[in-house]
């Protein structure tokens, strides 16, 4: 993950920074049963150990397990657009969009390796205001059905 020189804002606490200028997502490992999961988190959801979590810095690639084309959302909001599911490689999940796909289920396989990366974004309602953001891309930069 190359460091983007990003500055923005994150969009949500889970994502994070290093010293290094280097983005990642923030999950919680149980020290109980070693389950990872996206975002902070107090109480186990596999083992319910409670206050045994401590931080982690999530994977950035995984496979999709579901997912969905979204054709209506909030105004300013491009549609359609895909909504995935993402198993990380190291057991977390996490949900996001695919970018770089057609959005059409016979271009997403399930399983379809994927890699996260940063950018900034622009949320609608923001005036105008950027963020730091995550989205998933097909991995190994390939992309699905010819869409760019
Ligand atoms: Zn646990």
């Amino acid at each position: 993950m190359p460091n983007d020189n990003i500055t923005a804002e994150p969009l949500i606490p889970a994502i994070r920074t290093d010293a290094d200028g280097q983005h990642y997502l923030a999950g919680s490992r149980c020290s109980g049963c070693t389950a990872i999961f996206a975002g902070g988190r107090s109480v186990c959801a596999r083992c319910f150990t409670r206050d045994r979590m401590s931080e982690v810095r999530l994977a950035t690639r995984g496979t999709v397990y579901a997912f969905t084309i979204v054709h209506r959302s909030f105004p300013g909001v491009r549609t359609p657009f895909v909504a995935v599911t993402v198993d990380l490689s190291d057991g977390a999940h996490i949900r996001g969009t695919l970018e770089n796909v057609a959005p059409t289920p016979e271009s997403i396989p399930f399983d379809m390796p994927v890699e996260l990366v940063f950018t900034e974004v622009v949320p609608p309602g923001a005036a105008g205001r950027a963020y730091l953001s995550y989205h998933f891309l097909p991995a190994n930069g390939t992309t699905s059905g010819g869409f760019r």
